[in-house]
């Protein structure tokens, strides 16, 4: 059966994931009417695959403002939610591994006293008290005690169920194909059950994102790659603190078990509008080429007979209801030898489920936050380029208050959509 989907509304949100949810989560605290369709499941593709880390360090420092309010706003929704959603302030620390690693991280601790956080570079004996038994070598850590986590898996579908029982009307399955106009402003939104009418629409659609832009004649330099995970079974508690070095990243799970994985090592699959939109890329991939893998695969047959649609026939959005693409298990085996060489208390660990998530990068690897030049209307909440987890509820926050036609508080400019365009 369709869901009955209401007439008219005041903003639709597109998009379930956790910068879409945040959205309707303050609008609703607005007392905004809201409708959010979500194609798929809510939090179906990023935000419940990823390691769950919620972090200031090591941040791009345009992001600060916003990441220090979202850890404020995590906190107030872990303690709303009815739900256990591991909300935990453990810290987060990072391997010093070479001088490199001491020198940019020494850099950013400028950044970081701008905003008195209590992140620090820590002593080899230091680091060692931090995370008992460590065998991976080192020359200290660089660390903040007021970082945090949460289950990806739980934290957002939480949030959608209790945005539900506030009476905010959530539709999965519900594919946008396409927003309306009429005299350059939003109108409504074309959904594949039927049209809304609405003054705002807030896009929020990660890794699909760029496509619906391009459909309204926006251009967004998006890229896709794809990143793995892992989640082992239970272990005894090395520290409350997630731990990231070269070779291995691990948090510490609800469920006693690690997840696991590799920073920065990802898949970037060639499709035609990564190739489109490549040249601003090239320094990102310059910077992580050893790490990058490139595969020519059936997304990229897919893309060729994207044709363009319209409200009336299927779009890509219904084809594809959950972004699902496989593991690298190569990788992923390589990534759990690592932690149980690194972490002794990993030693019997074993891998119980392997996943991956297609990633939204932007060429600054920041967000594109802001309205959408030429479209009255619309605000775009994206492209968090794989750290969008923490700093979603901040991100949903202004999101809200921009499609109300609020100010929000932060700085937003270094955020703008039209941004690559200048
Ligand atoms: C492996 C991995 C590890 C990561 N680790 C971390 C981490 O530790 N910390 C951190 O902060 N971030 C991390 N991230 C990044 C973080 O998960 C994302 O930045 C964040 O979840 C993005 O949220 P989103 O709401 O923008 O997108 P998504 O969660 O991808 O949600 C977008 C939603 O929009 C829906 N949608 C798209 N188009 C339409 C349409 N036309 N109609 C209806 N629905 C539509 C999609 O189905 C999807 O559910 C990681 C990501 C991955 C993949």
């Amino acid at each position: 059966m369709p869901p009955a989907l209401p007439k008219e509304t005041e903003v639709v949100v597109i998009g379930g994931g956790v910068a879409g949810v945040s959205t309707a989560w303050y609008l609703a605290r607005l007392e905004v009417p809201v409708v959010l369709c979500e194609k798929g499941r809510i939090a179906g593709e990023q935000s419940s695959r990823n390691w769950g880390w919620i972090r200031k360090q090591g941040r791009n420092p345009a992001e600060l403002p916003l990441i220090i309010q979202s850890l404020r706003l995590w906190a107030e929704i872990a303690g709303e939610l009815p739900e256990d959603i591991g909300w935990t302030v453990g810290g987060v620390t990072y391997l010093v591994e070479n001088d490199a690693d001491a020198a940019r991280y020494t850099a950013w601790l400028e950044h970081a006293k701008a905003y008195q956080l209590d992140s620090r570079m820590l002593s080899v004996a230091e680091t060692d008290a931090l995370i008992p038994g460590l065998r991976a070598p080192h020359q200290g850590a660089l660390h903040t005690a007021s970082d945090a986590r949460a289950e990806p898996a739980s934290a957002v579908p939480a949030m959608g169920r209790m945005l539900r029982a506030g009476g905010v009307p959530v539709f999965e399955n519900c594919a946008v194909r396409s927003v309306e106009r009429a005299g350059g402003r939003v109108s409504g939104v074309v959904t594949e059950h039927g049209r809304i009418g609405c003054r705002a629409v807030v896009l929020a659609g990660g890794a699909w994102s760029r496509l619906m832009l391009e459909h309204l004649g926006f251009a967004l330099p998006q890229l896709q790659v794809i990143s793995s995970v892992q989640r082992t079974t239970p272990a005894p508690l090395i520290a409350e603190t997630t731990v990231g070095s070269a070779a291995v990243s691990i948090r510490r799970r609800a469920d006693g078990g690690y997840t696991l994985a590799k920073s920065g090592a990802a898949r970037a699959e060639i499709v035609p509008a990564n190739l489109r939109h490549a040249r601003p890329f090239l320094p990102v991939l310059k910077r992580d080429w050893q790490k990058l893998k490139f595969r020519i695969g059936r997304p990229f047959l897919d893309a060729l007979f994207e044709k363009s649609w319209d409200g009336e026939r299927e779009s890509p959005f219904e084809r594809t209801r959950v972004l699902d693409p496989s593991p690298d298990h190569r990788l992923l085996d390589q990534v759990l030898a690592a932690a149980r060489a690194a972490f002794p208390q990993l030693a019997e660990v074993r891998s119980a489920e392997r996943w991956a998530g297609a990633i939204d990068v932007l060429p600054d690897e920041i967000p594109a936050i802001g309205p959408v030049p030429g479209i009255d209307g619309l605000v775009v909440a994206t492209g968090f380029s794989g750290h969008g987890f923490g700093i979603g509820p901040a991100a949903g926050k202004v999101a809200a208050e921009l499609a109300t036609g609020r100010t929000p508080a932060v700085d937003l400019a270094a955020f703008r959509p039209d941004r690559f365009a200048r």
